[in-house]
């Protein structure tokens, strides 16, 4: 049996084992219309292989004819595909090697624009070198319009291209270029594109295959009642358009309908997974006795948040029904979620069931499980001579735990005695066995996607637990509405009373390369105070590295500021530094193994180290108040919402923090805006839309936040918010209409495909 097979009945939840989804021709291999190889390069550089995939491939942009693409948009290293005029070509033999050398002198201002002496003084120029390559001198002469593609690089401080792929745009100069980019005087479509397949081979693909579908047999799941009241063209014509668009306005109805499509189908999608999910069986967790809540309440050294109580109440209703809850709860950094899942937790067991926390690391897992037993005291150590008779137990178990151990916690768990388990996801295998599972929180969702919480409904019982999912990652609405549209949300507003704010600091190296003895000073002026620190690296260290000496030193030098600090080099800094002589120091990564982890996570907690050299494992979750200041190394080598969340590490206690971003990269380098960014402010939704912006064509929902592939292609949940709140009305009402999709087949195949996959994403991951 295929694995994909196998998951698809269960993992997708409320569909059907699903019956092969047909959409006519857009099934068919790309091979049947483009030869065996040409195929083969676009699954293997595209990812590629049917029609459909090819014509969902959508051009980015138009590029009008005749009009030219400002150089200024272009970034070094990327990818660019540009309209540009040509002014000059000249082609000489090489000096230190032999062969030829063709430059191509281009503009990004025509020279039909202006009187043609200003021409070429007001648009930008570039050169293009082309090596051995007589065609080029042959297709482009001077005045030639036409669509270069290739990477950008630098020469001699100037921006270039090598080798570029090139076709003239010009019909009456060159016929076979003409036929490939379709004469008609239609804009051109620009194709995201890799070196071994451009924008115009793309293109050309694309139009074969337009030529080879035939229509009737593909079907369209936008319902009919919505494209009619939008007044949308049939899908025909909409991907004719969107691939040979008559003009602009052409382009973006047809664009509208795709994108309106999208947001329809993962609607859709989203609501009957939600529907079926209410309807399953969930224990009722009323927490008649409340033993250990009230028990709880009286420990609790602090008084809840307004908003805290307020989201307690709203869950503890949900865990009180008959039917799951399924509640995403947000909050930023340090606002306090932990607590309220806690109390969560007590009402599972004061109802008699159990409580199951899920972190994303064995780290994390390991300070929950300490910190929660500290917080219940003897509530949570029933069974042991401090423990209180009415209380429970808690246990930790982790993929890396010794057998003897794993086998205590797993017998305490399936017997019941444990009322509260904490691990990682492991914890959802099959070999763990609970005797009453009635919620399961998980921490830091942004690493567990749909398909988890598939799983966690696969139980075969008829009761389903409760689930509560944490993330400090703010989201946008509408982004919520994409990603988790099977959930309900509620936002824990604000901080707890008392907190420091945090000072952040960009420490540019580059410029600045006597900061670097600042850096230590100030980590020993806190360690002198009391206070504790973190010193980020991007990656671990190999033991036998050589680091060069200086952070500054390395900055001046383009080989070593390639190179990312690592653990290692931080520690023989450290080392070396005299003002941290005295300094405790530890270090801490993913590739210690877990018991030294936790050995060395709870020392730090414990104030018994001053200063922690560590990686991205202190990145979620870790709480240790009495720490300060975070140094985090190469900044510019993190993502803002990490920087965030590593940031979130500090100014959790009374005292004030500060957090300093080092970089070695260059003032004009793009990521320190990113930096920039970060050290402006700390409001982490602001920080997570600044993200969202940058992170666009990476498209954060892919990855980072369904944990499956994306269905999103012209979707973007912040900018489409509009679409998809409308998406959302007009699923409810086809749903409402029509539970069970059988008057629209169509939409409930498109449903079924987006949910495959996402399942086969899935399993690739294992
Ligand atoms: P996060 O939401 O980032 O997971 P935590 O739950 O770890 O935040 O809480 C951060 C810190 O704030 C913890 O040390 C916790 O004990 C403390 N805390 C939580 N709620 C309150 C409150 N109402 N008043 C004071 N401190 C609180
Ligand atoms: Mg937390």
């Amino acid at each position: 049996m295929s694995p994909r097979k196998g998951n698809r009945g269960s993992a997708s939840g409320p569909e059907a084992p699903a019956s092969s989804v047909d959409r006519g021709d857009l099934d068919r291999p790309l091979a049947e219309v483009l030869g065996a190889s040409s195929a083969k390069t676009f699954e293997k550089h595209l990812g590629l292989v049917t029609i459909g995939q090819l014509l969902e491939h959508f051009p980015r942009r138009l590029v009008p004819r005749g009009e030219l693409t400002s150089f200024s948009e272009l970034r070094l290293d990327e990818h660019a595909t540009l309209v540009a005029e040509v002014l000059r070509v000249s082609t000489r033999r090489m000096r230190s090697r032999s062969g030829s050398i063709t430059e191509v002198v281009i503009t990004d201002r025509s020279s039909d624009s202006g009187p043609d002496l200003l021409a070429e003084s007001t648009g930008a120029t570039m050169t293009l070198s082309f090596f051995n390559a007589w065609t080029a001198s042959r297709d482009l002469t001077s005045g030639t319009h036409a669509l270069f593609s290739g990477k950008v690089s630098q020469y001699r401080g100037e921006l270039t291209m090598a080798n570029p792929h090139y076709a003239p745009l010009d019909p009456e100069d060159d016929v076979d270029a003409a036929d490939a980019l379709d004469s008609a005087g239609r804009p051109v479509p620009v194709y995201p594109a890799v070196a071994k397949l451009t924008s115009d081979r793309i293109a050309q693909a694309v139009q074969l295959c337009l030529a080879a579908v035939d229509w009737s047999t593909v079907p369209d799941p936008l319902p009919l009642e919505v494209a009619r009241e939008h007044r949308y063209s049939d899908l025909a014509s909409a991907y004719q358009a969107i691939h040979r668009p008559a003009d602009e306005q052409d382009w973006h109805r047809a664009k509208a309908r795709f994108r309106h499509t999208e947001a329809l189908v993962l609607q859709a999608a989203l609501l009957r997974r939600r529907q079926a999910v209410a309807q399953r069986r969930a224990p009722e967790l009323t927490g008649a006795e409340g033993v250990l809540q009230e028990g709880f309440a009286r420990r609790l050294g602090f008084e809840l948040t307004a908003s805290q109580q307020e989201v307690g109440q709203q869950i503890a209703a949900d865990l009180g029904q008959v039917h799951p809850m399924n509640r995403l709860l947000q909050g930023d950094v340090g606002s306090g979620k932990t607590v309220v899942a806690l109390r969560a937790m007590l009402q599972a067991v004061d109802s008699g069931a159990q409580a199951a926390l899920l972190a994303p690391t064995e780290v994390l897992a390991a300070q929950h499980h300490a910190s929660i037993v500290r917080a219940l005291g003897p509530l949570g150590a029933a069974g042991t001579l401090e423990g209180d008779p009415q209380g429970t137990r808690v246990v930790l178990l982790t993929g890396s735990m010794p057998a003897a151990a794993r086998k205590q916690a797993l017998l305490e768990i399936v017997t019941g005695e444990a009322g509260i388990v904490i691990g990682t996801h492991a914890l959802l295998s099959e070999t763990v066995q609970f005797l009453r599972l009635g919620l399961v929180v998980v921490d830091e969702q942004h690493r567990f996607g749909v398909q988890q919480r598939d799983r966690l409904r696969e139980t075969g019982a008829d009761e389903v637990p409760h689930l509560l999912v944490m993330t400090a990652t703010p989201i946008p609405r509408t982004v919520a509405m994409t990603v988790f549209g099977d959930l309900d949300v509620s936002v824990l507003e604000g901080l707890p009373a008392g907190r420091q704010p945090i000072d952040t600091h960009v420490v540019g190296l580059l410029e600045h390369p006597a900061w670097e003895r600042r850096i230590m000073a100030r980590a020993a002026e806190e360690i002198a105070a009391g206070r504790q620190v973190y010193m980020v690296a991007p990656k671990i260290g190999a033991d036998d590295e050589v680091p060069p000496f200086s952070l500054a030193g390395s900055a001046a030098d383009e080989k070593a500021a390639e190179a990312m600090v690592s653990t290692t080099w931080l520690e023989l800094l450290v080392q070396r530094a005299p003002e941290l002589e005295q300094a405790r120091v530890a270090v801490l990564h993913g590739r210690l193994d877990a018991a030294q982890k936790a050995e060395t996570m709870e020392a730090f907690a414990a104030g018994e180290i001053d200063l922690l050299i560590c990686t991205t494992v202190v990145e979620v979750g870790v709480d240790v108040p009495n720490a300060t200041l975070m140094v985090i190394v190469d900044a510019d080598r993190f993502g803002i919402s990490q920087l965030h969340q590593l940031r979130g590490r500090i100014g959790r206690g009374a005292h004030r923090s500060t957090c300093l971003l080092v970089t070695r990269r260059d003032p004009e380098h793009p990521s320190r805006e990113r930096i920039a960014a970060v050290a402006a402010t700390t409001d982490g939704f602001e920080l997570a839309q600044a993200d969202l912006a940058q992170r666009r064509e990476g498209d954060i929902l892919g990855d980072a936040q369904s944990g499956g592939r994306s269905t999103l292609r012209l979707l973007r949940a912040v900018d489409d918010a509009g679409v998809i709140e409308r998406a959302r009305r007009e699923a409810q009402a086809v749903l409402t209409a029509d539970p069970g999709l059988e008057q629209h087949p169509q939409l409930l195949a498109a449903i079924r495909a987006a949910l495959d996959e996402d399942t086969e994403k899935y399993l690739e991951r294992g």
